[in-house]
């Protein structure tokens, strides 16, 4: 056996099964492009689901990585540390919000959010402890923990779980109406992507941001935007919830704030809603540590330096464009916003995106019938041009 061969061997006989990946080994990236232990190159355009916006190994990024790890790693919470002040006025000044909470990943993020609101909803509103309720939408995405899963509608990320966490009313997604119709007194919040990344890049109609915002403000819940995935420049704004001028009351951020390099999450809202917790009510002993937080800085400093909204934006229309172009009586519909692209077949897509990986890019599938094109937002447009030269190769007036 080959070594590549070995390295899926081991990796598939010693790991628990909860993935299925493609047959590609990825020693080294740089930039849009990652390299296979058998030599071979591929544009990236998954990146890690949106954590790679910078591309991988970002110069800067590292060396910021590197000048912290010569000083200090890791402190934990139960002192200070002379990052933490200084993420926080970044991700503030970002945000537009008073006050953030550090922690790893995504879902601990949502967590967070979900903590927030049950809280602010007792201490605040006057519900009783154990009556809250929070709004999820159909085909959501927020993460992997009980209480998340619990939330889902995807029966693949419920199964054999329970018991489940209680208080969340699922609604039909991009129907403002139907959210406004699940409020009742006891409602702490409304939580929505504002656009469905792994339900297959769902667009939400144009104005529902709009209108839920207006909703929650009238009915007094707060409006949690998960922007993990959408959030940092990825669909041309800095938040996706820009998009129609809308600021939700907490955001949950993660994936490209960890620059590509670390695990880094937070919620940021102003003090009447993140002030309902004291000392001891929540916490990580990695959240918010030194390196997470010197990687942080400089993944938002560059954000805005080199207006990554701007470049996501004109390089993602120019992309979808050169993708509409493609001739296949598969290819139903290709949508997004920025590069966050979905392109939704008639038919199976694994066939497809086994092609595309055979010629060099790679792509996952998400529910069976959507591929999503979300490549670093650093990708060049001549290498827009020779990825999209592969992607047609294995599209154009042919089926898999
Ligand atoms: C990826 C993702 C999460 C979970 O993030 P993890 O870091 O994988 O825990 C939550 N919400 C959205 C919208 C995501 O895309």
């Amino acid at each position: 056996m080959g070594r590549m061969q070995d390295i899926m061997e081991k990796t598939d006989r010693l790991g628990a099964h909860n993935y299925h990946p493609k047959e590609v080994v990825i020693e080294r990236a740089e930039g849009a492009m990652a390299y296979g232990v058998d030599g071979r190159e591929y544009f990236d355009m998954l990146s890690a689901y949106s954590a790679l916006n910078f591309g991988h190994c970002h110069p800067e990024i590292i060396e910021a990585a590197k000048a912290q790890l010569d000083r200090v790693t890791l402190t934990s919470r139960a002192f200070y540390n002379a990052v933490l002040g200084d993420f926080y006025e970044r991700l503030c000044a970002m945000t537009g919000k008073g006050m953030a909470l550090p922690m790893n990943t995504g879902a601990e993020a949502v967590e967070t959010a979900l903590k927030t609101a049950r809280r602010w909803a007792v201490d605040v509103k006057g519900v009783r402890d154990g009556s809250q309720e929070i709004i999820v939408c159909k085909n959501n995405f927020h993460g992997r923990t009980i209480a998340i899963i619990s939330m889902s509608t995807d029966d693949s990320a419920r199964r054999a779980y329970g018991p489940y966490t209680e208080g969340f009313r699922v609604v039909e997604y991009g129907d403002a109406g139907a959210m406004e119709a699940a409020i009742n007194e006891n409602t702490a919040a409304f939580l929505v992507e504002p656009i469905q990344g792994e339900a297959g890049v769902v667009v939400p109609p144009a104005g529902y941001l709009a209108k839920v915002r207006e909703i929650c403000s009238r009915r007094g819940i707060l409006f949690i935007a998960d922007e993990v995935q959408t959030g940092f420049a990825r669909t041309g704004r800095m938040f996706a919830c820009g998009h129609e001028g809308v600021e939700p009351d907490v955001y949950v951020l993660g994936k490209a704030l960890g620059g590509g390099v670390m695990p880094v999450s937070a919620v940021a809202a102003d003090s009447d809603i993140l002030g309902v917790f004291e000392p001891g009510s929540h916490g990580s002993t990695f959240g918010g540590n030194p390196l997470a937080c010197a990687v942080a800085i400089k993944a938002m400093e560059i954000l805005e330096r080199d207006d990554y909204p701007g470049m996501a934006s004109e390089k993602g229309a120019y992309f979808m464009d050169r993708l509409r172009g493609l001739k296949n009586g598969s290819i139903l519909e290709i949508r997004g916003k920025g590069l966050l692209i979905g392109m939704e077949l008639s038919e199976d897509a694994a066939p497809y995106v086994k092609a595309l990986i055979k010629a060099g890019v790679l792509a996952k599938e998400t529910h069976e019938r959507v591929i999503r094109f979300a490549p670093p937002i650093v990708i060049s447009r001549e290498q827009i041009d020779a990825a999209f030269d592969r992607i047609a190769g294995v599209f154009d007036g042919q089926r898999a």
